[in-house]
This record gives C-alpha cells, structure tokens and sequence, in this order.
C-alpha cells in the first residue's frame, strides 16, 4: 500500500487547508442522487474533477449539483473543475407495455423509427428513418451491447430482424448500428440548450458525446469559448479520425461504454493504449472513463480485475481515472475515490510509473515557452527536484510543462479562479488560486511562505520557479529560477 506524500495535517492548522493528499493522477467523478450532498467527503478522498452528466436530469437538478459541488470545493479551500457531460446524439430505444420487453434468441421482431410505446413484436427507436440506414446483414444492439439484432429484411418503414442474443430490454435503453451510416447532427439542439445553461453557470469542462470530426468540436467551442473541450471517443468514427481530433480538443476522454459497443470487446484494450499514446503526444489531457470500478456500485471493495485496470490506465499515463455510476449512484461513492486514490498513489510510487508515456523534449519548437517549460523539465529532473512552481495567468505555461510529463508536481499559480479550476484535469498539476503581486521578487517571496505553510513545500527545499515578467501579462513567460524556500529572494 502506499505512503502518503508528507504533507501536514489540514486539520491541524486552518492555514493548512488545501493540502489534502491528492495522487498526481486526477480523479473525475460523477456526481448524482448517491454524491450530491457528500461532495465534500469525495472531496477529502481526493476527488478533482465533478461531472454532472446532462443526459440524466434536467436544468434544474443539475444546476443544483454544480452549486452543490461549488459550495464544498469553497468550504474545503480547494479547486475542483466541473465537467458537464453533453448527452450528444445518443440512440435509444422507444418504450414498451409494462416498461420492459423480453427479446428471446431466434424470434423474429419488426423495427421503426419512433419514440413512443411499441406493439408487442416491435422495437422503436429514436432515429429519424431507420430503415434508410439499417441493410440486410446490419446488426443491430440493444441495451448497450447486451442484446443483438441481425437485420434480415425490410419493407416499408419497417426492418425486420432477427435476436441473435436475447435479453431483457427496458424503455430508452441505448442503440448502437455499427455497420450503418446514420446521419445526425452535433451539436444535438438538445446540447445547444444545455451548452447555454453551462455558458450561465460558468464551467470549466465540457465533454463532446459521440464527436467524430473536429468541424463538430469548433461549433461547440464558439458556443462556449472558456471552458476546455474534451471529446470522448466512442464512436469509431472518432478512432479513425482521432488525430483531427486531438488538434481541435483541448483533453479527450476514452468513453469505454460506448466505444465498448462500437468495437470488437477485445479491441477495447489496445485502442485505450493507443488514444491515450496519441493524446500525450499531442500535449492534450485525457480522461479514463467507465466501469473502472463497476462492482463498488454494490460492494463496499472493487475486485482484482478493476484494480488492476485503474493501475493500467496510470501506468499508460493518463492524467484522469472517471467514476460514473459507482459515485452517482453506487452503495459506496466515498469509498469509490478513496480506492482509486490508494491506486493511483501506489503505482505512481513505483519505478515502472517513471517510465510512462512522455512527450520527448522538443527543441524544434523556437518560442520562450517551450524553451522554459524544457528547461523546468530538464532542470528538475536532472536535480531530483520534487515540486516545478509555475506563476501563470491563462494556464498555458502549465499545461505547456504538463505536457512533457516531468517527474515532479507542477504547483500552478494563478490570479483567475476559472483558469486553477481548470488546471484540475491535469496529472502532476497542484492548482492554486494566489494573488497577483507587482513584482517577480514579491511574488517568489509570498508564494514560497504560502506553500511551506500550507504544508506543500518542505523548508529548505529547493524548487524550479517558472514566471513571466512583467507580472500580470498574459502569454509573457521569460524567466526560469532556481530557488530554496525559505531563502531571501533578491534581483538587484
Ligand atoms: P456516458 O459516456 O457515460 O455518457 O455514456 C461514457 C462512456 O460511454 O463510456
Ligand atoms: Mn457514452
């Protein structure tokens, strides 16, 4: 098991609060009916990131959630990000007599477009002409994959099929049709209505259900300019077109619920791999997402496989592990964070942690920036330093040096309550809302107090400092130094 990092007690000064253990991988977790009023306690497990997924409620509900999470991320002096899930073009299912159809294997059913109750032998779904897109040979899945449907003919509006594996099937349970082409637009008019209650209420992150193409992305970027935009892949559309992608998205999400479906099972594995390769080399976040730890939904320990599965996911060097239904409505949200916590600390503690997925030092890239953020980098491996401090007004120096994945934490530094909470998808990143001073002097001197006090850096310790001078401009990043907490800092 692993040690914790040291760090004081928050309880045992107020000036401490703050310095929670965190793992340097990043925690999202759903919150719903079982989270909602225990926000905190998620908090104190290590939770960073709070997705409030829109396709389950409505405006109201979820404007309460975030409200919620903002209250006990205030309350505890620590950032959290939110992260608004859109409900994107997802196909479900209409409904049925009693709520719930059994679909036995080799029965013969009719399929239309539809949302409404269907007649016994008939299954609707939510997808304006079904019968343009569904062909002979199709198969068709209900219920996220559970049930399948091999499509035999057609007539009319109406396709007929065949159950290849049978199942219980409840009302708008998901579709998939991986061998057709369905048209359909994205933003959904459903997600321009929730991009504009998230645009109110000011989030940081916004995932992109089901984006295939970066065009998809830059609508919905317009729509909301300051928040991050993370494009899940679960589509296979967005597997092959990946690369357009990750240039437009500011993080992706491995969205494994879906993709699950789209893909063969057995391919799951390796396209997590290689998404995740691809997003480090791009220097864009990535969140690992769905059933990480499933069975803690109703068991208080998560089994073998799934531990091993959130070690996995650190090793190949995501920033973020997700929580979906184990924190939104699971027996045991807390207890949820706290595993993936105690999972990401001991793999990050290991040797083999050391050797994950990097961004290889670019010094092609001629811009002040890079030049810093390699520098910092090479500068606090090659000293064995534990902690990068980096004053930063819009977040890019940070993500800058997050992108080459050094072995210290990045304690980031801002002015602007929206840029640390958005620096909370970050793995290494220790965001920190801290005032602005006028001067480097100044600002070096109080920062250094602060995190000693806080219990973040030890005395004596030495640190790389990352800055721009003059303080206050944007995109002004110039200057790296070497420093000893505690130390007088004098320029002149
Ligand atoms: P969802 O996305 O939970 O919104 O479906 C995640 C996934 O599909 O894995
Ligand atoms: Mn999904």
């Amino acid at each position: 098991m692993s040690q914790p990092r040291p760090t004081t007690d928050p309880s045992s000064s107020p000036t401490a609060r703050g310095a929670r253990q965190v793992p340097f991988t990043k925690i999202v977790a759903t919150i719903g009916p079982a989270s909602e009023d225990r926000v905190g306690e998620l908090i104190d497990a290590g939770l960073s990131v709070a997705r409030i997924n829109f396709s389950h409620g409505e405006e109201g509900e979820a404007r309460e959630r975030i409200a919620k999470v903002r209250a006990a991320a205030q309350k505890r002096c620590t950032p959290i990000g939110i992260l608004v899930d859109l409900p994107g073009p997802k196909m479900r299912t209409g409904t049925f007599p009693g709520g719930r159809v059994e679909l036995v294997e080799r029965e013969v059913i009719r399929m239309r477009t539809g949302s409404g109750e269907a007649l016994p032998g008939e299954v609707l779904i939510d997808v304006p002409a079904i019968h343009e897109s569904l062909k002979p040979g199709h198969r068709v899945f209900l219920n996220d994959g559970q049930i399948e449907i091999l499509v035999e003919d057609g007539f009319g509006e109406t396709v007929v099929g065949r159950v290849e594996r049978g199942g219980s099937l409840g009302n708008r349970k998901g579709v998939h049709m991986p061998d057709s082409v369905v048209d359909y637009e994205l933003p959904t008019p459903r997600d321009r209505a929730w991009l504009k209650f998230a645009k109110e209420l000011d989030v940081e992150m916004v995932g992109v259900s089901f984006a295939a193409q970066a065009k998809e992305l830059r609508e919905i970027r317009a729509l909301i300019p300051n928040a991050a935009i993370v494009a899940k892949v679960e589509r296979r559309a967005a597997v092959d077109n990946l690369d357009e992608l990750l240039e437009e998205a500011d993080g992706i999400m491995v969205a494994r619920g879906d993709l699950g479906v789209e893909l063969e099972l057995a391919d799951l594995p390796l396209v997590q791999k290689s998404a995740l390769a691809a997003a480090v080399r791009a220097g864009k976040f990535t969140i690992t997402a769905t059933e990480m730890l499933e069975s803690m939904i109703h068991s208080s320990r998560p089994t073998r496989a799934e531990v091993t599965d959130v070690a996995n996911a650190v090793l190949d060097g995501t920033d973020a592990v997700m929580l979906s239904a184990e924190t939104a409505i699971g027996d045991y949200p807390v207890e949820a964070v706290q595993q993936m916590s105690q999972i990401a600390f001991s793999v990050e503690q290991s040797q083999r942690y050391q050797h994950r997925p990097r961004l290889k030092l670019n010094p092609a890239e001629a811009t002040f920036f890079n030049a810093i953020a390699m520098a910092a980098v090479h500068t606090a491996n090659a000293l064995g330093l534990k902690r990068i401090v980096a004053f930063t007004e819009t977040g890019n120096t940070v993500r800058l040096i997050s992108r080459y994945r050094p072995n210290a934490e990045i304690i980031g530094l801002s002015p602007n309550p929206s840029v640390v909470a958005r620096m909370t998808s970050l793995a290494h990143v220790r965001p920190v809302l801290f005032r602005r001073e006028v001067s480097l002097e100044d600002m070096i001197h109080i920062a250094s107090e602060a995190l000693e006090l806080r219990g973040v850096c030890e005395s004596g310790e030495e640190i790389v400092i990352v800055a721009g001078v003059p303080p206050g401009v944007a995109r002004s990043t110039n200057v790296m130094k070497l420093h000893r907490i505690g130390e007088e800092v004098k320029f002149h």
